[in-house]
């Protein structure tokens, strides 16, 4: 005889957690299910900084639901009696017509959003730290920062199970089926049932929803922190910022200041240079060509920040085609399955909305959110 919940999450990372607190705090029946352990380093949220920021180069069309997460970021904070959302400014650079700069150029005009354009010679004043080609420049969004993934994951759990959600952990979700009463989850030769089950699976998504109809990758990135060859007090939240330096064509490098001791170093990261892997198989040791790869980028651009190798972390990345989410009930009709990759690379910052957009297609089939650029049959095959 199996118990019977109202929602089933599976995967309670970033999505997952977020999903399963705004179930509970609306007197949902939730179980939420995850293979590690409570907040892990195997999937994608793991590490101490998510950049988190309004004026967004890669479509105007999410400003709406981070206005929303903002308020939910502020609303959490609220709850635990604990600033998440760390306010350090954020620059976006590079050539005008990079993406990095047309893009947040379009969304803080569509949406009005308060920024500062920097042209070099400003940049060399008040940000020395980062080394500009003759035409390039900066956007500056005072009203951005950072918040530190895994305190978010432990606090969407804690509040969850506060409210009531019963969570599982170090439970693999073996596969699922739809019957005439409901969702069966298969938990090995176990399972659960509910009315209604939210796939929030990160790398594995591809797995647990081949349905899907989106063609996703996994692309392996590394987080490098390095001890800076100046002063820390260079690289503090009050002298330099979160920011997107868009280094060549395709090509961008992101980071964020110390935090905490000097000894921490400043974290960085490639955007896009990785390899396609396979979650189950991904390397997980960063090799020393790595990081010297990443350590000449910053000579040339950062030349300060590039001193010694604190530590590196391989993390995961589910892209879509277009790089864009997807959230959406499964295709085909059945609206007892919904679906949430809020990833590629930029995901986390929307954790709180994304969660109570997912309790609003469980619990009530859909959203006021406008979220229909982000829906599965974008990728259909006509
Ligand atoms: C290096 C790096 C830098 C990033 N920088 C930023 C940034 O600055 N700003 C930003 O907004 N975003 C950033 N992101 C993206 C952001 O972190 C992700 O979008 C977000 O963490 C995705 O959360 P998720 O819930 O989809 O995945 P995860 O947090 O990985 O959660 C998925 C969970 O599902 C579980 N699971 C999978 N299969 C099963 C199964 N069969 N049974 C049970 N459980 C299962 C996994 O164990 C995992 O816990 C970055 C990501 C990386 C990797």
């Amino acid at each position: 005889m199996s118990d019977t919940y109202d929602v089933i999450v599976v995967g309670l990372g970033g999505h997952g957690s977020a999903a399963a607190r705004q179930l509970a705090r609306r007197g949902a029946r939730v179980l939420g299910l995850e293979r590690f352990g409570p907040v892990h380093a195997q999937g994608s949220s793991h590490g101490d900084t998510r950049i988190v920021r309004m004026a967004y180069f890669e479509h105007p069309d999410y400003v709406p639901l981070l206005r929303r997460s903002y308020e939910l970021w502020a609303e959490l904070s609220r709850a635990v009696d604990e600033e998440l959302f760390v306010r350090t400014g954020a620059l976006m650079i590079g050539a005008p017509e990079s993406a990095v700069v047309s893009g947040t150029l379009a969304s803080v005009e569509r949406w009005g959003l308060p920024h500062e354009v920097l042209d070099r010679p400003t940049m060399a004043r008040r940000y020395p730290q980062f080394r500009l080609r003759a035409g390039e420049l900066a956007v500056y969004e005072a009203d951005a920062g950072y918040v530190s993934p895994q305190a978010a994951v432990r606090t969407h759990l804690r509040l969850a199970a506060a409210d009531g959600a019963e969570l599982r952990f170090l439970t693999t979700v073996t596969g699922w089926h739809t019957d005439s009463t409901g969702v069966v989850v298969e938990i090995g030769d176990d399972e659960v049932r509910a009315d209604k089950l939210v796939i929030t699976a990160g790398a594995w998504t591809a797995q647990l929803a081949p349905r899907l109809g989106v063609p996703l990758r996994v692309g392996r990135r590394v987080m490098h922190y390095l001890v800076p060859l100046t002063s820390a007090a260079d690289f503090a939240p009050d002298r330099f910022p979160v920011f997107i330096f868009s280094t060549g064509p395709g090509d961008e490098i992101y980071g964020f200041p110390i935090i905490g001791a000097a000894a921490n170093g400043v974290k960085v990261g490639f955007h896009h240079r990785g390899p396609d892997v396979d979650p189950d198989t991904v390397d997980r040791r960063v090799s020393p060509a790595e990081e010297e790869e990443m350590r000449q980028l910053l000579a040339d651009r950062i030349p300060a920040a590039a001193g010694p190798h604190v530590q590196s972390k391989v993390c995961l990345y589910t892209l879509t085609p277009d790089e864009h989410f997807v959230i959406d009930h499964l295709p085909g009709g059945d609206d007892r399955v919904v679906v949430a990759s809020a990833c590629s690379g930029h995901g986390f910052k929307f954790t709180p909305v994304v969660g109570e957009i997912l309790a609003d297609l469980a619990l009530t089939g859909s959203t006021p959110q406008p979220i229909e650029f982000l829906s599965a049959a974008r990728f259909a095959v006509h």
